[in-house]
């Protein structure tokens, strides 16, 4: 099947124009002279440690207290599962959904599909391009929504507010959970998704 790659055209990222492949290693786009590359040069090495790091990053964000959450004076240090425990006990269900799928599900969902998208590009997973890129996309969605937790501590704030809790403080690792989600977000962007048509080709 015949590609832009076995045609030699390059695209750029930043305006877009398709470039003609010259073989110099360092070609620049004709039009707006930013670097361009048929693939970008170390995706996968990229990813993958950016990926081992947030996993890394995941073991804190979920061990260390995140939160404390003060009901009528008395409160203890939270992590998040125990803070969704905590808001489950304090009857407060739909904050609870939104904090656990948040702040537990899209992270892990993140970690897991960057890792099958890795593997199916590196190893022969049969698993269909169509479905690969469907993966990829939702990893690419999951990165816009990984900003639910700001939307989370918000609606934590506005609660606090109207009285149902009395304080909440962030713990350390919030710090974790930040760090976790910006490596997660960099590591799909590193990831070039025309590696999962390339073994289509050969
Ligand atoms: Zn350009």
């Amino acid at each position: 099947m015949e590609n832009a790659k076995s045609r030699r055209w390059m695209l750029c990222h930043h305006c877009h124009k398709l470039n003609e492949a010259n073989d110099d290693e360092h070609q620049r786009c004709c039009r707006c002279r930013a670097p361009i590359h048929m693939r970008q040069p170390h995706s996968l090495e990229y990813t993958w440690a950016l990926t081992i790091a947030a996993i890394i990053a995941f073991i804190p964000a979920n061990v260390l207290p995140i939160m404390t959450i003060s009901y009528f004076g008395s409160g203890s240090p939270n992590t998040v599962l125990s803070g969704i425990a905590t808001l489950i006990k304090l009857e407060m269900y739909p904050v609870a959904l939104i904090v656990f799928i948040a702040s537990f599900m899209v992270p892990l969902g993140k970690i897991a599909g960057l890792i099958i998208l890795m593997l199916s590009v590196q190893r022969p997973l049969n698993i269909d391009p169509k479905q690969r890129i469907l993966l990829y996309r939702l990893v690419d969605f999951l990165g816009k929504w990984s900003m639910l937790d700001v939307f989370v501590v918000a609606i934590m704030a506005a609660v606090v507010q109207l009285g149902f809790i009395s304080e909440i403080i962030a713990g350390p690792g919030a710090t974790a959970f930040a760090i976790m989600v910006i490596l997660t977000m960099f590591a799909a962007h590193t990831f070039d998704p025309r590696l999962i048509w390339d073994k289509e080709q050969q």
